[in-house]
């Protein structure tokens, strides 16, 4: 506390983003981020960028990068925001559409950082409960309300809604805006971006930091109507000019073209994750149905934070949230091969 702060900085509560600490021979599956590197293609783009260009401040609006993402999904640039990791991307998006006189609706177990930006900002939320096997029940966001958001893959529960149930919810709230948070909707969902083009009050946001592999990069992104996107440019160039960098633009660009090595990457970790989740019910585990690139789970007869600190012990480094209903779960990254085959051994262990 200090008397320098400015009066809403008293009242923040900062989201915590998972550790990265330095130990040697850690297994790392606390944060989603990719086990496979980037693409040699992409690695490639940003060296190739590295020159005296970087003299030079980048393309402010981000063209190139906005372009090709327009044109893999038939939308015309002016429907694509990016900027600096999605989190930014849902930061402007939260100041530019979603705070009005009625609350904002999220449900209760979703991304934290949620209400993180609603204090930030001044906006009035209510948090709708997912149901007892944790799903998202569309249903339950009919009445008033300011705008809504979910993750799809909702996370941490890894959990996907269809799309049919999207577009209810986009037919139930016709002068709402509607923020489908898509992180890692690339393991398993169906991305509502199809849906842009009918329903104005749709706004899309994605992120490369996970199928892309890129999450040390910054990168992300938003697809909506014209309207939507420009609510967003006026916050983001009250803010910050040039949130992609050179390097950024130009490894993201290049990772969105390589469309092999993403598909290759994607299935493997979609093959991997159903391998863990046999292998985690197999020593006990309940496992909630995942279309994400991590699986949330709970022993009947062990405590969520006593398996994280035994995890730890063994340099396994999961997530483990110390929050009402969700305390008894482990969220663990799916690894590669080799790191989830360790995870279940050191489980196998501490289970005994
Ligand atoms: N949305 C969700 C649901 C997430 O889990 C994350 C990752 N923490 C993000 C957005 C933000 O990802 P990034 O800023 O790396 O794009």
């Amino acid at each position: 506390m200090s008397r320098f702060w400015s009066p809403i900085v008293h009242s923040l509560t900062p989201y915590v983003a998972g550790e990265q600490p330095r130990i040697h021979g850690l297994i790392k599956l606390n944060t989603n981020e990719n086990p496979y590197g980037p693409s040699p293609r992409t690695l490639a783009a940003i060296k190739a960028a590295v020159d005296d260009t970087l003299r030079l401040y980048p393309d402010p609006t981000g063209l190139a990068l906005r372009q090709v993402i327009a044109d893999s999904h038939g939308l015309s640039v002016d429907e694509v925001f990016v900027g600096n990791g999605s989190d930014e991307v849902l930061a402007h998006c939260f100041q530019a559409l979603l705070n009005h006189d009625q609350p904002l609706l999220f449900p209760d177990i979703s991304y934290s950082f949620y209400p993180t930006y609603c204090r930030l900002y001044g906006i009035d939320f209510r948090t709708i409960p997912l149901d007892a096997a944790m799903q998202v029940q569309v249903a339950d966001y009919k009445g008033p309300c300011g705008a809504i958001i979910l993750p799809n893959p909702n996370a941490p529960t890894g959990i996907a809604l269809p799309l049919a149930e999207i577009e209810t919810l986009l037919r139930d709230h016709p002068d709402q805006v509607v923020v489908i948070d898509e992180a890692y909707v690339d393991f398993g969902a169906e991305s509502a971006i199809p849906l842009v083009k009918t329903y104005p009050n749709l706004l899309v946001i994605h992120t490369f930091s996970k199928s892309r592999s890129l999450a040390g990069l910054r990168v992300g992104f938003a697809v909506g109507q014209r309207p939507l996107i420009e609510a967003m440019e006026r916050v983001k160039d009250s803010f910050n000019s040039y949130p992609l960098d050179r390097l950024a633009l130009a490894g993201a660009v290049a990772a969105w073209t390589d469309q092999d090595w993403f598909e290759t990457q994607r299935q493997r970790i979609i093959a991997s994750r159903e391998t863990l989740t046999v292998a985690l019910q197999r020593l006990g585990f309940e496992v909630l149905p995942s279309a994400a690139n991590f699986l949330f789970a709970r022993h009947p007869d062990r405590a969520g934070k006593e398996l994280a600190a035994a995890l730890r012990e063994k340099a396994i480094l999961i997530r483990h949230f110390q929050k009402d209903r969700i305390g008894d779960f482990l969220r663990i990254t799916v690894g590669t091969e080799a790191e989830c085959a360790r995870l279940v051994t050191a489980l196998g262990e501490v289970l005994g």
